[in-house]
């Protein structure tokens, strides 16, 4: 749903489909309607990317400094999503990352009325009067939304996020995701109806990508408390090996008569894995080593949630198990998610 944009620091920055809707919307909307406020608007989206894309960065800054690791961020035209390894973990480095964004707009809000103040520039609060080619009110506009939009106490937003921190500390962590899920859905369908009803395909598909991010952190979040009933080893298998000297042709093969959608590659002391994403783009002729990535792995003394969490946070389908730095079996998502079902049933 992104498209690559940039890198900046090892982060990989993506453009999410509805932010390129809006761009693509307000050009056409000026080059047929109102060619003449193509400056106007022009700014307006630039202001309203970087506002996002600065956002964004500084909840990777925060994380970073915790100690996280940022993958990926994709900009939305109403904030944005950071991809952090390890965020579950703990409440308060979470609360951290969370507010730092929001913060960032309000901090920019203030800065610019000073500025404003400075210069005579007076704050309007009538639309009228921002669209009249006035950039820093556009900008402080632009911010006061965003920051005020992402700390609705709603997940996947910042405001969730923050919520569910605070929450935790009296009713624990699932009790909290389930009670901010509740709102979630419930916020995300009034956006779908105001979306509807002012005919914005935006705000509509907002509040569908706020419908389904607030069900994939319920799901996460039942899982890992779920899995606390299980260790690592329970979920153990024996990974399918491959030899790195095979073909994609081979791996094929070898998937098929395994019915697996991953197999490891051994390479002396490293592993590597090979999946089915790998293969669909690649020659049947090419060697598996050239298209394998880095097997991800764990310490078998590592709590299963652990490991579910490093599974989620990837987007891959299995991790390694090592035990004294050698790989003793992989576990695939697919066992984790039977684990979580039979425990289900057995509550
Ligand atoms: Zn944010």
């Amino acid at each position: 749903m992104g498209f690559k944009i940039g890198e900046v620091a090892g982060i990989r920055i993506e453009l999410h489909f509805t932010f390129i809707i809006i761009i693509i919307a307000i050009l056409l909307m000026l080059l047929f309607f109102n060619p003449t406020g193509i400056l106007a608007y022009s700014l307006f989206l630039f202001f309203l990317f970087g506002s996002v894309l600065f956002h964004e960065l500084v909840h990777s800054i925060v994380a970073t400094n915790r100690g996280m690791k940022v993958k990926k961020i994709i900009l939305l035209p109403i904030g944005g999503i950071a991809f952090t390894e390890g965020l579950l973990k703990n409440p308060s480095d979470e609360l951290r990352v969370a507010i730092a964004g929001p913060l960032f707009n309000f901090l920019l809000v203030i800065v610019a009325l000073i500025v404003g103040q400075f210069l005579g520039i007076p704050f309007f609060i009538d639309f009228e009067s921002i669209a009249k080619n006035n950039p820093l009110n556009m900008l402080i506009w632009i911010n006061l939304i965003l920051g005020v939009f992402n700390l609705m106490p709603a997940l996947p937003l910042d405001g969730g996020r923050v919520a569910r921190a605070l929450l935790s500390r009296k009713i624990g962590e699932l009790n909290a995701t389930r009670a901010i899920i509740k709102f979630s859905l419930f916020f995300s369908a009034f956006l779908f109806i105001v979306g509807l009803l002012s005919a914005n395909i935006i705000i509509a598909a907002v509040a569908v990508f706020l419908f389904f991010g607030a069900q994939q952190e319920r799901e996460v979040v039942e899982i890992k408390h779920l899995l606390t009933k299980f260790s690592t080893k329970d979920a153990i298998v024996k990974p399918k090996m491959i030899s790195s000297k095979a073909t994609v042709a081979k791996a094929i093969e070898n998937m098929v008569k395994e019915k697996t959608n991953y197999l490891i590659i051994k390479e002396k002391n490293s592993y590597k894995i090979l999946t089915l994403g790998m293969l669909a783009n690649s020659s049947k002729n090419a060697s598996v080593k050239s298209i394998a990535r880095e097997l991800k792995t764990i310490d078998y003394k590592k709590p299963l949630s652990e490991l579910f969490l490093t599974i989620i946070e990837n987007s891959i389908p299995v991790v390694g198990v090592k035990k004294r730095g050698k790989l003793i079996g992989v576990v695939d998502i697919n066992a984790i998610r039977l684990l979580a079902e039979l425990s289900k049933i057995k509550e």
